[in-house]
This record gives C-alpha cells, structure tokens and sequence, in this order.
C-alpha cells in the first residue's frame, strides 16, 4: 500500500444532535493540503476560529474527549476522530456550527459512509510517523496503556466492568481487521443505572435508545421498568431480566469492548500523527487515552527539536 499522505476528494456534510448538548449541528468535512493534519473550524462563531485536534487541546474527558483552543470549544471529537484516522485520512478540516459533534448512532459508521462518499484522495508527500521505540506505560487507577515497539499500528482493548452481562471482554485492531466493517459499527453503551442520574445531571440530551446500548445488570420490577421507559418518550415493553435491552441494535457480542477500541482509535488519533507500535490498553477511558497521547506528543516535539 501506498505510503502517501491522504486527504478526502470532495466535501460532504451531515447533520445530526449533540449527545450532551442536544443541539442540532452540521458537520461539513473539506478536503485540507499536506501536513494539516485534523482541524475542527467553528463556523457559527466570528472569525470562524479553528481547534487543531491535538492531545495539548485537551480540556475535558469526563464523558466524551472535548478540545478547547482560540476561545472555541468542540466536544465528543472521538467518534468523529476515529472515522478519519480508521479511514487513513491525514489531512482534513472539519467544519462545525456548535459546540458538539452529532452523536448520529452512537458509533462512527455515519461519518465513515460520509467520509467514503465524499472519496479518499492521495496527496504528493510522504506520511509521517510516529514509532514507538522505548516502551511507553501509563497507568491510573486501575487503567493500564502499555505501547511497545511494532511494525504497524497494533491495538488491544480488554474491558472488565465486573458485569455479569457483559463479563471480560476483548477486541482487536490491526492490519488483517477491517476498520470500516469490524470497528466503525461498534456502539456506544451506557448501563441502565447510569441512564437515571445522567438525566438528572442534564448529561445526556440528544441520546435516546437508539443510540447506545443499555445493559442491564440489576432485577427492576416492571413498574420501575415502565417508569425508565417514561423518562426517554419510549413505549412500555415486558422486562426480560437482565442482559442487553435494546439487543436490535447490537452487531456483535462483544461489542462494548470494539467501542472502546473505536474510542481509543479517535483519542490516538489526537497525536496528529499515523502510529506504528503495538498498544494494548486494559479498561480504557478518555483521560488515560488523552494522558497517553499527551505523552507521545511530548515525545514528537522533543523529537523535532533535536533536528
Ligand atoms: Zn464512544
């Protein structure tokens, strides 16, 4: 394969709601020169400020990875993230009207089939890489990030949640597994007793069912079932105990776990940079995957000025 850089060949637009913000915003990706990289560009504030998609502009991580930079916010950049990087893309400006990415289904397939419409187009110069040579670990409370030295990008999740529906789970990304077919379907989850206090909080507003997974771990009686079913406008339906309510919409059985790693993915891809390294992460999370990369970036900078 080519070892070129690559952008995308022509616009292409969707529009969807923000998760926490439940604002409706359209997202336009324009095809960007060689070494842009990844920039958000707020199009509905003056000035149209941009925010490079980079680990430095990291401010918040507590439910989804959200950038700050020239007084603009973008927040849940992840899903977005992850479709660009998975597809290859190296250079791309995203043009957004609010402060919030569009939650679409809850996982990247949407911006995938609108980055693949919109086609990949090969630029002139070469890619640029970052090479894990030492071995790079991070550790925080309970969450482990081990990277080691690897010819091609290489990922690992393993997920624990002491679930008893979920159990312990694993997925894996590398050269032989197809992003687009394997990954990018992968939906977002949340567990049915967080569903309640996210709602109180004003957390989670764009989010219906259809749009994560809701695992459940606990015995309700069907009157408390009924009651969550009020909280989201949904129909009643008879409770079947615990396991995964909305099984429609599920693609595969460990499907919780590939959302991490499609989360993981967008986070790396914080790091400007293609990765060549093996990284295998246990119960990954925004901060530690942001603290990760903010560790390579370190890394890229120190590199550059030995130069
Ligand atoms: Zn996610």
């Amino acid at each position: 394969m080519s070892d070129k850089q690559r952008t995308i060949l022509n616009k292409a637009t969707l529009k969807g709601t923000g998760l926490h913000t439940g604002k409706e915003v359209v997202i336009t990706f324009k095809p960007a020169k060689e070494n842009t990289g990844y920039i958000f560009r707020r199009v509905d504030l003056e000035n149209k400020p941009e925010i490079e998609a980079l680990a430095e502009n990291v401010v918040e991580t507590s439910r989804s990875t959200v950038l700050f930079r020239n007084n603009a916010t973008v927040a849940t950049v992840e899903h977005v993230m992850s479709a660009i990087y998975g597809m290859g893309i190296d250079n791309i400006i995203i043009e957004i009207d609010g402060p919030e990415t569009p939650i679409l289904d809850g996982s990247s397939k949407l911006y995938v089939q609108s980055l693949a419409k919109a086609g990949i187009k090969e630029q002139n110069e070469k890619r640029r890489y970052f090479e894990i040579d030492d071995n790079i670990i991070f550790e925080n409370n309970g969450t482990v990030i081990k990277a080691e030295s690897f010819d091609e990008l290489s990922l690992e999740v393993l997920i624990d949640y002491h679930s008893t529906v979920l159990g312990k789970q694993k997925a894996v990304l590398n050269s032989s597994v197809d992003y687009i077919s394997e990954i990018a379907p992968c939906k977002t989850f949340v567990f049915l007793k967080e569903l309640e206090i996210l709602l109180k909080n004003n957390q989670i507003k764009g989010g219906d069912l259809s749009n994560a997974l809701v695992i459940v771990e606990k015995e309700f009686t069907q009157k408390e079932f009924d009651r969550i079913a009020d909280l989201f406008n949904k129909k009643h339906q008879k409770y079947n105990g615990r396991g995964v309510l909305n099984e429609e919409y599920m693609t595969f059985e460990n499907e919780p776990a590939r959302h991490k790693l499609l989360d993981l993915l967008g986070d790396l891809a914080l790091t400007g940079m293609r990765i060549k390294g093996k990284i295998t992460a246990e119960k990954p999370g925004h901060y530690a995957n942001t603290e990760f990369v903010k560790i390579i970036r370190k890394k890229i900078k120190e590199q550059k000025t030995n130069y």
